[in-house]
């Protein structure tokens, strides 16, 4: 069925770390005027129900997703899987011990910070909700409500920086074992901006490879924080392993600045996507 409006397939709720709940990320992205989105809360599918309902009556298409946190090497590598079966044993568990993970090296972060600047545990966790999935944006909205830091992105550049001696790192599994869960559960993966370093290879050509042998289904290339330099491997890669080109927001609501629709997919690719989403459908609102 041939899709309409524009097409935005990265987006974040309060169920992770997005400022809007799932209904009012839909509301919003109807309001935007997009054809189809696509929710992709970190490490969590549970703003699936929420958003579907939301959708009803929109006319929007909502795609049901996911942003999968792997570690490669000492990289944090992002991983956008689509349509999978969120009651897929590997999913649930895997997904449930990341969010542990990240909650337990949330607590790790807050407990250096608190030695230097006033905040606590609690101030955290009053910035997410029950169950979500916690991450540094929690804890640079507790900064924020402290007065530390203006918004997010000054708790980014400074408390907040891998640099900064504050930082911990949490468990997650590596992009191959991300990609192979996501297929095995009917999904679909493209890897989410993978060229926020320029021409640093976070990911080199071989390991891309083996991604695609495993199943990978594109790039997201029209991305903002993905560099020139970098896009241009990207479409080079693409080209060579026959790989789809995915663009998107990445909005997070209030937290970044990032704005629903700013970078679209096209038509013929979510074609593509929805033809090989196998593990749960996208809904028609
Ligand atoms: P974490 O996964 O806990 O390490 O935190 C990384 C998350 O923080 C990413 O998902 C981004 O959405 C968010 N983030 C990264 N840099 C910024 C920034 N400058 N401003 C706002 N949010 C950011
Ligand atoms: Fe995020
Ligand atoms: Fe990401
Ligand atoms: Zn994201």
């Amino acid at each position: 069925m041939p899709q309409r409006g524009a097409i935005d397939l990265h987006t974040h709720s309060s169920v992770s770390d997005g400022t809007q709940t799932p209904g009012d990320l839909i509301r919003a992205a109807s309001a935007a005027g997009l054809g189809t989105v696509a929710l992709t809360d970190h490490d969590s599918t549970a703003g699936w129900d929420e958003a579907r309902e939301a959708a009803a009556g929109t006319g929007l298409t909502v795609v049901p997703g996911m942003e999968l946190s792997t570690n490669y090497g000492p990289a944090s590598v992002h991983m956008l899987a689509y349509l999978f079966d969120p009651t897929d044993p590997a999913i649930v568990s895997e997904t449930l011990k990341i969010r542990e993970g990240r909650l337990h090296r949330a607590e790790r972060i807050v407990e250096k910070i608190s030695r230097d600047y006033g905040i606590t545990w609690a101030d955290v966790l009053a910035q997410s909700v029950d169950g979500g999935t916690i991450g540094r944006p929690h804890i640079a909205d507790a900064l924020v409500a402290h007065g530390v830091v203006a918004d997010r992105s000054a708790a980014f550049q400074s408390i907040l920086h891998w640099k900064s001696g504050y930082y911990e790192k949490y468990y997650a599994p590596s992009p191959l074992a991300g990609v192979r869960m996501i297929v095995a559960a009917g999904g679909v993966p493209v890897l989410a901006h993978p060229a926020t370093h320029g021409r640093y290879r976070v990911i080199e050509d071989s390991a891309i490879r083996e991604l695609v042998d495993a199943g990978l289904f594109g790039l997201e290339i029209h991305h903002r924080d993905n560099t020139d330099d970098g896009k241009e491997r990207l479409f080079e890669l693409a080209a060579k392993f026959d790989l789809q080109v995915t663009g998107s927001s990445d909005f997070h609501g209030e937290g970044k600045p990032n704005l629903l629709g700013e970078n679209t997919t096209e038509p013929a690719v979510l074609e593509k996507l929805l033809a090989a989403g196998t593990g749960s459908r996208p809904f028609r609102g």
